[in-house]
């Protein structure tokens, strides 16, 4: 017989299927067994009485949980049962055994942790990584439909992008190597050959602070558009956590509300336009709004950028920074001339104190002030020689961004933790297994 999803047998709701799946639980007496099985798609409760396999009855009386079955049988509509329906087992064939599963709800999270590969098949887990597979469709789906290209970098590679103290360094055959931050030197060549590019692959960054937001391998959904000018930037972004937004609204409600998602910022995030505000705008409203008192120049740390997601319930677009806090990539502007440089590049901040989800800018064009602001920061622009070519031989208007798929995966999901928005978190203090 054909296997169904637990699903479809539930949908199917009368006569004889088979299903496969674990043992979510299970009871019994020396009479009767029940078992719910799980499976990808849902749970059903399978009853199995010894008089009907009598042959079998020992191994099935010491079925415990997460042992692997195959089984058929007539499904019926059960309203006491968990799903509404149940399976009266015919025939059972017991494809893997399991003895005392080490997960139960006592376990705190560091033991958690440590069993992770074995976590990742409770409900909870579940529900997440189908929640970042949509996230992830949605992605390439928002940027294939506008006609960009997925293009690769590499991972090994021998410069830094978004400042030395993250860099995760790498022996190469003797020669110090570093694992890539971004994918943003390498990317920028490849506009001049695609024009529009867009890639979802890991970023890594030596983060030495513990913060519930920051993993140091994690995915970055990143782009690179020749031609386009800071709106189009900004209007890519929102359009792109949009898209993603809604695919999840659609496509997961059983999961959102397993996770007891409060749907409030994520409708709003649907119908509204996301505020947009300059850095210096910011300060005012932390001033007027919050009595944060913040000096022009500084940047925002985690605490005010909370503080300024309070006041909204999408997510908000803050641009034009200092030139001092911001990456040697991005184009100077003149917003606040009284005050300081500034640059055009934005921060998108996640409701609900979930943090800064993109980074994105405007590329400079000058090769002397790339020079300049590498030497700002102690490195060495000679190693930057391939980089200044893209300048160097028809250079173009352009900009790009890196979205952190595991902060916007954590919204989503309501997450207390970033690190429950992958399947193997790596953090300082967590590489195993
Ligand atoms: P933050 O200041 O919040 O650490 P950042 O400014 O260093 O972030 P960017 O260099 O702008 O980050 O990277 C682009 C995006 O990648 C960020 O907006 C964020 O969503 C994500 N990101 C950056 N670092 C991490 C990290 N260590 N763990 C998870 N996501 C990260
Ligand atoms: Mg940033």
């Amino acid at each position: 017989m054909k296997f169904l999803s637990i699903a479809e047998a539930i949908t199917k709701g009368k006569g004889k299927v088979a299903v496969r799946g674990w043992v979510h639980r299970e009871r019994g007496s020396n009479k009767l067994k029940f078992i719910i099985l799980r499976d990808e798609s849902s749970m059903i409760q399978c009853l199995l009485p010894q008089e009907k396999f009598k042959k079998q009855w020992l191994d099935i009386d010491k079925l415990q949980i997460e042992a692997s079955l195959e089984i058929e049988g007539i499904i019926k509509k059960e309203k006491r049962a968990p799903t509404g329906h149940e399976i009266h087992v015919d025939k059972i064939n017991i494809v893997g055994l399991s003895n005392e599963f080490p997960i139960n709800k006592d376990l705190n999270e560091e033991l958690l942790g440590d069993r992770r590969h074995l976590w990742l098949r409770s409900r909870k887990m579940t529900s997440i990584l189908k929640i970042r597979s949509t996230v992830l469709q949605a992605l390439r789906e928002h940027w294939h439909n506008k006609g960009f290209y997925e293009y690769h970098s590499p991972t090994l590679i021998g410069m830094q992008c978004e400042g030395g103290s993250t860099l995760f360094k790498v022996d190469y055959f003797s020669k110090p190597m570093f694992l890539s931050q971004t994918w943003q030197l390498h990317a920028e060549p490849g506009i001049f050959a695609l024009e529009k590019i867009f890639t979802i692959q890991p970023a890594f960054r030596a983060e030495k602070s513990k913060t519930s937001r920051h993993l140091t391998e994690l995915w970055m959904a990143e782009m690179e558009a020749a031609w386009e000018n800071f709106d189009y930037l900004q209007d890519d972004a929102e359009q792109a956590i949009k898209h993603v937004v809604s695919s999840v609204l659609k496509k997961n409600k059983t999961e959102l509300e397993f996770l007891k998602k409060d749907l409030t910022t994520l409708k709003a995030t649907l119908k509204k336009k996301f505020p947009r505000m300059t850095y210096t705008e910011s300060l005012k409203l932390l001033k007027s709004k919050k009595k944060v008192d913040i000096e022009w120049g500084k940047d925002l740390r985690t605490i005010e950028e909370d503080k300024l997601s309070e006041l909204y319930d999408t997510p908000i677009i803050i641009t034009d920074y200092p030139k001092q806090v911001k990456a040697f990539y991005m184009k100077e502007s003149d917003k606040h001339p009284s005050e300081g440089k500034t640059v055009l590049g934005f921060d998108m901040i996640a409701p609900e104190h979930y943090g800064e989800i993109i980074g994105a800018s405007q590329r400079e064009e000058s090769i002397e002030r790339l020079k300049k602001n590498l030497k700002e920061q102690g490195e060495d622009p000679e190693k930057y020689d391939f980089y200044f070519d893209t300048r160097r031989y028809g250079s173009v208007p352009h900009g790009g961004y890196g979205l952190g798929v595991e902060r916007l995966i954590a919204w989503l999901c309501g997450l207390d933790t970033i690190k429950d928005a992958i399947a193997f978190p790596r953090t300082m203090s967590r590489s195993y297994p």
